[in-house]
């Protein structure tokens, strides 16, 4: 794997190795001079490395005169909501999301609150590449001004949404397992939960930002908590990344329910009590489509990636959005996923519900997806998804992001990786041996191509 990502999203690697101090300083100092004069708010999640990597940032933001608000220990969709309520010029959040724990990277914001998308993106690489960095002379540095309130300020935005009461919630007096990895969740789970009133019992919630397993909250990293709903007799398991933007549900019956379902859920909830369309990425589970039918909403898909379904969220005045890997964006709150959000819908739903959280699961559309992806070394990915789209071109085909190819209960969605030189597979079907049927068909497919 390579040890350093660019993208338009901003930066990512292996720290020490392709994630240096004067790489990360470069990015930050490129990031300024983008924006401009004007405030910058910072936040990181709990890697050990965070604090070095802030201490770079730090250091190329106020050489090209930017003021900092350093808001410390925190989620993304913090940082991406005190850029909007502090009225910053832009933000970064310094965290590898999912990533193991050698990896870090910065995310770049702009003044909307939004990641920044393709355009702004090349302009901050442009200027790494040229080294067309602003410096200003001392008279002009940048100030660093402490703000600790914004994960307080992101609670009481959740609390305030209509969709959420709190009261109601607390009258079911809930059991609630969580798992934090010892991520960024640590710093505001607990007091969402506390707001919320449930019982919570936790594992790994110090953030201390050693990861005691793999840090993606897919269903084979979360048997620790499954067994910890079970032994507690909890009534529900969640489960967040370091950074705290995506969200996995366990059942009472100690099942993951798979990251597809978190947002399935929310939209199940969501579009009963709101009219507009459903904004999902090109991967996202055909549950979503039925459940839009079910409540005459339109779904509208977007490109992989959370700036995509963000923005196209923003164009067409969405109720709900998200991704399928634990990714919910509510508008009203802001354009970005926000795993304290989806708790919190997730929490109220169940809370109207008469019922269990695996009843309430049982009664969503039930697909299962199978993930695989073919490493092709030099290969050129885009020639061989170019041949798959000529040789199904007589089905029912999508092309928003590589090829989608559609059957009626099931689907196959190829694509190349924006940053490795992988083909990612993905099948969705009635039943997982199914779903895996029609990956390994496909994988055949791509490796004789
Ligand atoms: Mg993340």
């Amino acid at each position: 794997m390579a040890q350093l990502m660019v993208s338009i999203s901003g930066v990512r690697g292996i720290v020490g190795e392709g994630l240096t101090p004067q790489v990360t300083l470069n990015f930050a100092q490129a990031f300024g001079t983008f924006l401009g004069n004007g405030k910058v708010v910072v936040g990181r999640d709990s890697r050990v490395t965070g604090e070095m990597m802030k201490n770079a940032v730090f250091a190329g933001l106020l050489a090209v005169g930017s003021d900092i608000i350093d808001i410390g220990v925190c989620a993304t969709p913090t940082v991406q909501m005190a850029v909007e309520h502090l009225g910053a010029r832009g933000g970064i959040a310094i965290t590898a999301s999912h990533n193991p724990i050698e990896w870090n990277a910065l995310k770049l914001i702009d003044a909307t609150g939004m990641f920044l998308d393709e355009q702004q993106g090349q302009q901050v690489i442009r200027i790494v590449e040229e080294k067309s960095f602003d410096h200003v002379t001392w008279e002009k540095i940048g100030k660093v001004e402490k703000y600790d309130m914004a994960t307080n300020d992101h609670l009481d935005a959740i609390l305030k949404l209509d969709f959420i009461d709190a009261e109601k919630i607390a009258s079911r007096k809930f059991k609630v397992a969580v798992d934090c990895v010892n991520g960024a969740g640590g710093v505001i789970i607990p007091e969402l939960m506390k707001r919320l009133g449930c019982e919570t019992v936790y594992i790994n919630r110090e953030p201390s930002g050693v990861f005691p397993r793999s840090p993606e909250p897919v269903p084979e990293n979360l048997k620790e908590l499954c067994k910890k709903v079970k032994e507690e007799k909890a009534d529900i398991g969640f489960a967040v990344d370091p950074d705290v933007d995506r969200l996995a549900i366990v059942s009472e019956k100690g099942k993951p329910l798979g990251e597809e379902y978190t947002l399935a859920l929310a939209v199940n909830y969501v579009a009963q009590k709101k009219r507009g369309p459903v904004v999902v990425n090109a991967s996202v589970t055909k549950a979503i489509d039925d459940l839009a039918k079910k409540y005459r909403s339109e779904v509208v898909r977007t490109k992989v990636g959370e700036i995509h379904v963000a923005k196209k969220m923003k164009e067409i005045e969405a109720a709900i959005g998200g991704e399928g890997n634990g990714g919910v964006i509510l508008p009203e709150l802001h354009l970005g996923r926000d795993a304290p959000l989806g708790i919190a819908l997730t929490l109220q739903q169940l809370a109207e519900f008469d019922g269990s959280i695996s009843m309430l699961h049982r009664m969503l559309p039930q697909y299962f997806q199978s993930k695989k992806k073919v490493e092709l070394a030099d290969k050129a990915t885009a020639t061989i998804i170019d041949k798959i789209i000529k040789q199904y071109a007589k089905e029912k085909i999508d092309l928003i992001d590589g090829i989608k190819i559609q059957w009626d209960n099931e689907w196959v969605h190829i694509r190349a990786s924006n940053t490795e030189p992988i083909i990612r597979i993905l099948a969705e079907a009635k039943s997982m041996e199914r779903a895996d049927a029609l990956c390994y068909k496909f994988i055949k497919e791509i490796e004789s191509a």
